[in-house]
């Protein structure tokens, strides 16, 4: 184990429980780096602050797991977050309309660089850490010992792997032990959210293969279908598109870059036609158009939609692109409240870290003002309860929405 000293004057945010060190915040570690390891940290002045692990591969060097000085580190260690992460979502497993849903939310759940999520009886893991890339057997082993799923299969995180210095691969676990290939060719994780069918394709696709974070925003942002022209910017694979349509909306425009993704929307439109869980005649209300969605809701005529769903993917990767992503989050809303019906609602939302609550009402503000409109905040959303904000760690709040309706 290595001892970390932090520089006098550093080891503020540490002791309030924030996860991340970085080298500069370092005074020295003993014995000198030489293999990634767990690390006692302490303060100039020699009082423990916190257990973490400590990787100088890492783009963050340091990272803090545990404050009580009377945890033992190591992989029992692990297993036991693993446990607290499961255990503390039991209420999840017993919904009756609900099959997928995440189960270790990262840093938020004290396990850096971790997502999993469930889906029916398969469970798909994203490693965005060197830590989670190394532990990763050790948690499949945990999750299989409790749950039993079919197959784990875990994927690393593209946006990770170059600065965490990860290969790009998807690795699987069956019975809790690693197979010696990935998962293979096997049919579609199928899953019901609220009611409506869903399947995510194995080892593709987006995330893990489906944003569960968005849905209480689904079941919400649908419930305003009723009788609306929609559209839904940044469909997917449709996951508020088929909310609407099992809503009584009128017609649902669904929008997206990937034709694989708009395909899929169709396929599922039909799933949830055969098990009845949509309206029929669901399909005739549904087009969808592959395009650049900044493109498509520029050329859309006025007054066409009395809703839109804004869900773009995440335009601030980080803090340092945040000035240009807000001129892009703001663009888009400006001309979605243009483009509305008096009266319309607006469903937007932003995936953004790197963006706070405040900046994102306060582009909102910024986009009526230029749209000449007022806009009336009628819920404020984020994440739902599998994926909590963890106060001492920021960062976890990155999903925030409103629904909104404009007046002109
Ligand atoms: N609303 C979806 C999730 C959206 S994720 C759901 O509920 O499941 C963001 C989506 O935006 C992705 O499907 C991605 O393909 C798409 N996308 C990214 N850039 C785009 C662009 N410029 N125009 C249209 N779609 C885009």
């Amino acid at each position: 184990m290595y001892r970390i000293t932090i520089k006098e004057g550093k080891d503020k945010a540490m002791r309030r429980h924030h996860p991340w060190v970085f080298s500069g915040a370092i005074a020295a570690a003993e014995p000198a780096f030489s293999e990634p390891d767990w690390a006692e940290v302490v303060s100039a002045t020699g009082t423990f602050i916190a257990y973490g692990w400590y990787d100088e591969k890492s783009h963050i060097q340091l990272r803090l797991m545990s404050w009580n000085r009377k945890d033992r580190t190591g992989e029992e260690f692990i297993r036991k977050l693993v446990r607290e992460s499961v255990t503390r979502r039991r209420e999840f497993f017993t919904l009756p309309d609900t099959t997928a849903f995440r189960l270790i939310h990262g840093e938020a759940d004290f396990l850096p660089g971790f997502a999993a999520d469930t889906y029916g009886r398969e469970i798909r893991m994203l490693i965005s850490s060197r830590f989670a890339d190394r532990f990763l057997p050790v948690v499949a082993s945990e999750l299989s010992s409790m749950l039993h799923p079919s197959l784990i299969e875990a994927v690393t995180d593209r946006q990770f792997a170059g600065i965490e210095g990860l290969k790009e691969r998807v690795r699987c676990f069956i019975n809790g032990e690693e197979t010696a290939e990935e998962c293979g060719d096997r049919e579609n994780a199928r899953f019901i959210e609220n009611g409506i069918w869903y399947e995510a394709a194995p080892g593709r696709g987006q995330k893990s293969g489906f944003y569960c974070d968005q849905r209480d925003n689904r079941a919400i942002t649908g419930s305003y279908a009723r009788g609306r022209k929609v559209l839904d910017l940044f469909s997917y694979t449709g996951g508020f598109t088929l909310h609407a349509l099992k809503n009584g909306a009128v017609s649902v425009d669904s929008v997206d870059s990937s034709e694989s993704a708009l395909r899929h929307l169709l396929y599922q439109i039909h799933l949830n036609e055969d098990k009845k869980t949509l309206p029929e005649g669901s399909r005739e209300k549904v087009s969808i158009t592959a395009a650049d969605a900044f493109e498509f809701i520029r050329a859309s005529e006025e007054g066409k939609y009395d809703m839109m769903i804004l869900d773009p993917p995440k335009l601030a990767k980080t803090k340092s692109a945040l000035e240009n992503a807000m001129k892009a989050y703001k663009d888009l809303n400006r001309v979605a409240m243009m483009k509305i019906r008096n009266g319309g609602i607006i469903a937007t939302y932003s995936c953004s870290g790197a963006m706070t609550r405040e900046d994102f009402r306060m582009m909102l503000g910024w986009a009526a003002s230029d749209a000449g409109c007022e806009i009336q905040i009628l819920h404020t959303l984020s994440a739902g309860e599998d994926h909590p904000v963890r106060l001492s760690f920021p960062e976890s709040e990155y999903l925030k929405g409103y629904i909104v309706r404009v007046l002109k």
